[in-house]
């Protein structure tokens, strides 16, 4: 007799097609070189750089699927053709030994310390491995990524990762969704091949940047500059060259004002190296931030701090940091677009 299929049969169909869907982890290319852009530009990014944990991660206010918003979108509008991504390497606790204190990258392997530091209840049930395909290796290609854009600048002049800028992570600690510190991981590459200039750390995330305050703070060839919300985390600050403390609701016109005298009084030394940690958690629409910036605001914002390196001949290095509002991927898509065509 042939088994009747019912609708109870499609029903429980349709439910497993879309369990498998849920938890399929999301895709991990091997790593490749790209293309470099007209203009000298480096893009570097992978699906893999999205967190994936059985749905867990949607209860963190960070929509890590934006990033593959913004590469489709980039593609969609011709600036990067699939083919142009650099994609990264994953890098490992024995590599980022060198820019974190090695107790402290152990620790990340205990679930409850990742949790607590990723801000995103990781029940502790999971085998480790599961924990580390799932999340940390997400953030190990992200950080892959900073050490290719900051390559491709050194080389070419403008380098891109769509993703990173983890800028609260300190050598020894973890929080703010921020566990490994990709630009101390990127010019410690640098470093070791041959670089010896001057950098710039340019924050423009709502949110001081204190892991990289921290990160560099006995570094006299490193500047670090951060402007932010005046009441946002973290608190205490770390304190680094130059800090900013913008008001509650600033709007476009003002934080410009407060942008432009930092970009003049950090452009008073020579530089040969900016990295720009650009976070759209400026806009006004952002969950997690209170200042008030339009999405042109924020494009204005980025071309600006791209002008002051490129005008000087100043390799560039752009990150997108923090972001989680409804316009965030949209804002920082527009972004990046106006920077691949003022490259050309
Ligand atoms: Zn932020």
């Amino acid at each position: 007799m042939r088994p009747r299929l019912t609708r109870r049969h499609f029903a429980l169909f349709v439910l497993g097609a879309l369990l498998v869907w849920f938890l399929a982890p999301p895709a991990n290319p091997e790593p490749r070189d790209g293309r470099v852009l007209p203009g000298g530009v480096v893009v570097a990014w992978s699906p893999a750089y999205r967190v994936s944990f059985f749905g867990i991660e949607r209860l963190h206010p960070f929509d890590i699927a934006k990033l593959d918003t913004i590469a489709a979108n980039l593609e969609r509008e011709g600036l990067v053709h699939d083919g142009d991504f650099w994609i990264p390497a994953a890098i490992g606790d024995d590599a980022l030994a060198a820019v974190h204190d090695p107790a402290y990258l152990a620790s990340l392997h205990d679930t409850p310390v990742l949790s607590q530091a990723l801000e995103v209840p990781v029940p502790d049930v999971f085998p480790r491995s599961v924990v580390e395909s799932r999340v940390r290796h997400a953030f190990r290609k992200a950080v892959g990524g900073t050490e290719i854009a900051v390559r491709g600048a050194l080389a070419h002049g403008i380098g891109i990762n769509v993703g990173g800028g983890f800028h609260h992570a300190r050598p020894a600690l973890g929080h703010g969704f921020c566990i490994y510190n990709d630009v101390a991981w990127g010019l410690h590459v640098a470093r070791q091949e041959g670089f010896t200039g001057r950098v710039l750390i340019f924050d423009t995330d709502a949110h001081q940047g204190d892991g990289n305050h921290a990160a560099f703070a006995n570094d006299p060839s490193v500047t670090t500059i951060s402007l932010h919300g005046r009441r946002l985390f973290p608190h205490p600050r770390v304190p680094g060259d130059v800090d900013v403390e913008l008001d509650p609701g600033i709007t476009d016109a003002g934080y410009l004002e407060q942008l432009d005298a930092a970009l003049s009084l950090a452009f008073e030394q020579p530089f040969d190296l900016v990295v720009h940690v650009a976070g759209s958690d400026v806009l006004s629409d952002d969950p997690l931030a209170d200042l008030a910036l339009t999405p042109a605001g924020l494009v204005e914002r980025d071309a600006r701090v791209f002008r002051a390196a490129r005008s000087r001949g100043i390799p560039y290095v752009h990150l997108l940091a923090g972001g989680y509002g409804p316009s965030s991927a949209s804002a920082q898509s527009a972004s990046l677009a106006s920077i691949l065509r003022a490259a050309r």
